[in-house]
């Protein structure tokens, strides 16, 4: 999960960060800006959210840029890791930056890479040389070798460029109007820029932008099943969203209208309130406060100052940012029973954190409703959850899950209701059933199933020879 930006026609570079900053939800580990300055690319890079970028206040014609979520390769954690393990990349002239996790680059390259977005770079650059510059058939390669989820957007001989992986993965967007076409990973992002949000790039298509306005498109590679990751509809994507025609906090709010029926029909006391865990399943509590017909209390509040637990980069420092990341309304919260909804336990570190402190504060009744199945499976298209392990209900039941973290009841949504709120029908629910929709990911399980999980790292990261 990174999120990816790119501008064409005149654009302030200050602004263009002010864009990106829309996009610090989907990683901020590190970011970085590229942009084109007679005939030659410019860059940028920092630690952090793009708020620490230091960009110049200038204008210019061909942007992007992007906000890194570490999927392949380390934590940045010095300025010497920028130049290889952020992106926009630059190689011969063609730069380039992406959103997903590739599974397979041992299996593609000896070469060693410190991020996937490098090699992606690279494996483009080379196919372009064998294949005359030309961008289609070079994607045509690059598509028959890589396996795994990629949205990118780059910039090839004076064109900005669009490409999603033929599964579709993770979303890609643009608009175009006054004079500028924007891509991004986000609609919010084209509608901050004043253009008018066009459309999805589709799965398997490349679209190439030119600075008169024009635009093609080519069918690069035509699945006719997709795999729409159903997480960024639940929690990854921001709520004002749309993708593939599909506002974000509309599908939030129908999750959380079938939870309210998994409720009643548990037949368990009405709650004196219904409590979101910020920010994410704020659509779906109001929903449910809703159908239930109790009031929506935000008695938990954001420390606004952390980023997101989930993606600190080890149990130590999510335990510590867990810590300090509510404020609780005590004196709303004595003598009351709630119904706590948030949109996923993965861990289960947060979900027993907030138990805890409820039950602290003088609450009678903690029910806790996930918008979220149970996830039991890891993800290797972009989410950093390398093994089974660390999944809490992979190996727990229901009911030690409710246990360990001191629920007096746990609502999980189920996978019916899911799929129906979120209303696509190809969607990657693999985190959730196992069902891994590439060739190269079903091989690395196999690989577990055969060989065990790999000790020291990534499973899709080690060569399956
Ligand atoms: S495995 Fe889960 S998180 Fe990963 S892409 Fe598929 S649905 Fe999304």
């Amino acid at each position: 999960m990174c999120g990816v930006l790119g501008i064409l026609g005149d654009f302030s570079l200050i602004t263009s960060k002010d864009l990106l900053l829309l996009l610090t939800h989907r990683g901020q580990d590190a970011s970085g800006v590229l942009w084109s300055e007679d005939d030659r690319y410019e860059t940028v890079k920092a630690m952090g959210s793009p708020v620490t970028l230091n960009i110049p206040n200038e204008q210019s014609n061909m942007i992007i840029g992007s906000t890194r979520y570490p999927t392949s390769g380390r934590k940045v954690s010095s300025e010497a890791d920028l130049k290889t393990f952020v992106g926009p990349f630059n190689v011969s002239g063609l730069a380039l930056t992406h959103n997903g996790n590739i599974t397979n680059m041992p299996a593609v390259s000896s070469k060693s890479y410190d991020c996937d977005s490098e090699f992606i770079t690279d494996r483009l650059a080379f196919h372009l040389e064998q294949n005359n510059q030309n961008l289609a058939s070079a994607f045509q390669t690059l598509d028959s070798e890589v396996d795994g989820a990629y949205s990118l957007v780059g910039i090839h001989q004076g064109r900005l460029f669009a490409y999603r992986d033929p599964r579709g993965f993770k979303p890609l967007v643009f608009g175009r109007g006054e004079g500028r076409t924007i891509v991004a990973s986000e609609s919010t992002v084209i509608e901050m820029a004043g253009v008018r949000l066009e459309r999805d790039v589709y799965p398997g298509e490349l679209v190439v932008f030119g600075t008169d306005m024009s635009m093609e498109s080519h069918a690069i590679s035509q699945n006719e099943t997709h795999s729409h990751c159903f997480f960024e509809y639940v929690y990854f994507a921001h709520p004002a969203a749309t993708m593939e025609s599909h506002l974000v906090y509309d599908t939030r709010f129908r999750l959380g209208r079938a939870l309210a029926s998994s409720f009643l029909k548990m037949g368990l006391e009405t709650p004196d309130y219904v409590v979101p865990v910020p920010d994410t399943s704020r659509p779906a509590a109001q929903a449910l406060a809703e159908e239930l017909d109790v009031p929506m209390r935000e008695i938990i509040l954001k420390n606004r100052y952390l980023g997101r637990t989930f993606i600190a980069q080890n149990q130590e420092e999510r335990g510590a940012m867990a810590k300090c990341k509510y404020i609780y309304l005590a004196d709303k919260i004595r003598g009351k029973s709630v119904l706590v909804v948030d949109d996923s336990i993965v861990r289960g570190t947060t979900a027993k954190m907030i138990v805890a402190d409820l039950k602290k504060h003088g609450a009678t009744n903690v029910y806790f409703a996930v918008t979220c199945p149970p996830q039991n499976h890891a993800c290797y298209y972009g989410v950093d959850i390398a093994t089974d392990k660390e999944l809490i209900a992979s190996g727990t039941s229901l009911k030690g899950i409710a246990n360990y973290i001191q629920a007096d009841a746990l609502i999980y949504q189920d996978m019916t209701s899911l799929e129906n709120a979120i209303g696509l029908k190809d969607l990657c629910l693999a985190c959730l059933d196992g069902e891994y929709p590439t060739e190269y990911a079903r091989k690395i399980r196999k690989n577990i199933e055969e060989n065990g999980a790999s000790l020291d790292g990534r499973d899709y990261e080690r060569s399956l020879g």
